[in-house]
């Protein structure tokens, strides 16, 4: 038999991905689809970081490698979370991870017991409850409502921490799906309500590069917060680095230790080659971060410029990451109906707002990953559509 934990992970959270496997299946059958569903540059990681990974795993790097992280990495992460912050930090505050979504997991099993109530956000990065259900924990939604553009609900936060004891929250900004950047504000409140109910709050930053308006706030910056805030960041998005799936935790010394043992008890560390690869390409600065992140601020204009022309879609706020989130209520279908239909007639693919919760499910998000021409036609055609619809 297998284990409780194992058969309830996903839960009932996963409505419209079905939709996701069927554009796949139409693709490997031939059928000529427009993709807009993943987070996926439609670039390769660039050659000179493949030379870097290529040399240094000819140079020997292919044993285990320490386990918190090379030595290295984790100065050059501290020193750019130190920079974005003015927190300060040292390798002792950093573990390196098989990308953002090891941390994910690592946190909720550092905080959280069995039994233990621990609170996420929706519009959710759909792995979100489903980590906190592995490490043993109830997963609590606390929405994040359309009408207040997605940014954090701090009363509904504490009340939902009051009632349920929750040992964490976890946030994600800039935020997949809805590309919203949470306020100064919000953050600074939030910060209060984490200090008074004594809770973690885990903060899943891998968008930080991807900035189209506002400016990006990190909870450890907050006073008082770096002891209680574990920061996840990835090399994923920010270096088109998907697939080597490096990334780390930035936390208070003793957290990190404490999600050393539980690595040497899991993955036994990040690939040396690949931890070097990452240091090259950190190295490479903040110039290369945007060239990464460039296309997805082209496409956005490119986007808003062609909805300006209609008043059937509505897109909210995209201030960051590499969606479009889009209000389909207008065209009377739900975001289910809405995509399964344009996949069917339009061959375009996008995921239904349902797979990232209740709140979203009269949305769409559309990931910007095809190159601007085709990305152009394909949101002139979603609209043509929705206009049909009405
Ligand atoms: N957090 C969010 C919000 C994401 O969208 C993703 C990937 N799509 C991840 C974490 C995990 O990314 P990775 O494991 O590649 O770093």
């Amino acid at each position: 038999m297998f284990s409780q934990r194992i058969t309830t992970l996903t839960g009932q959270d996963l409505g419209g991905w079905d939709l996701f496997l069927k554009s796949r299946a139409m693709v490997a059958a031939g059928e000529k689809i427009t993709e807009l569903t993943i987070g996926e540059h439609d670039i390769p990681t660039s050659a000179d970081i493949l030379d870097a990974l290529h040399s240094a795993a000819k140079a020997g790097h292919t044993g285990y490698a320490d386990i918190p992280g090379l030595p290295d990495l984790r100065d050059k992460v501290a020193e750019r979370v130190q920079a974005t912050t003015g927190v300060p930090t040292t390798r002792d505050n950093v573990i390196i991870t098989a990308g953002g979504q090891a941390g994910l997991l690592a946190t909720q099993l550092l905080t959280c017991d069995q039994g233990d109530h621990a609170l996420f956000i929706d519009p959710f990065y759909p792995t979100y409850p489903g980590s906190i259900r592995a490490a043993g924990g109830v997963p609590v939604a606390v929405n994040a409502l359309a009408e207040r553009g997605f940014q954090l609900d701090v009363p509904a936060i504490d009340e939902a921490a009051a009632r349920t004891g929750a040992k964490s929250l976890l946030i994600n900004t800039p935020n997949n799906p809805t590309g919203t950047i949470y306020g100064r504000a919000e953050l600074e409140a939030l910060a209060e309500v984490a200090k008074a109910r004594d809770f973690w709050v885990i903060s899943d930053e891998v968008y930080d590069s991807q900035i189209w308006e506002g400016a990006h706030l990190s909870m450890r910056a907050l006073d008082g917060m770096a002891e209680r805030t574990l920061v996840i960041g990835s090399m994923s998005k920010s270096h088109a680095m998907t697939g080597s799936r490096v990334g780390w935790i930035v936390g208070p010394k003793a957290a990190i230790a404490h999600l050393v043992a539980l690595s040497t008890h899991s993955t036994y560390g990040v690939p040396g080659y690949i931890q070097h690869a990452a240091l090259f390409a950190l190295n490479k600065g903040q110039g290369f971060e945007d060239e990464i992140s460039e296309p997805f601020a082209r496409r956005r204009l490119i986007a808003l410029d062609i909805l300006a022309g209609q008043n059937v879609l509505r897109v909210s706020s995209a201030q960051g990451a590499m969606y479009m989130f889009v209000d389909i209520a207008g065209s009377g279908l739900s975001g289910r109906d809405f995509a399964e239909k344009l996949l069917d007639e339009r061959k375009i693919a996008v995921m239904p707002g349902i797979s990232f919760g209740q709140v979203a499910k009269d949305y769409v998000r559309i990931a910007m990953t095809v190159d601007d021409e085709t990305f152009g036609r394909a949101i002139q055609d979603i609209a043509a559509f929705a206009q049909a619809q009405v």
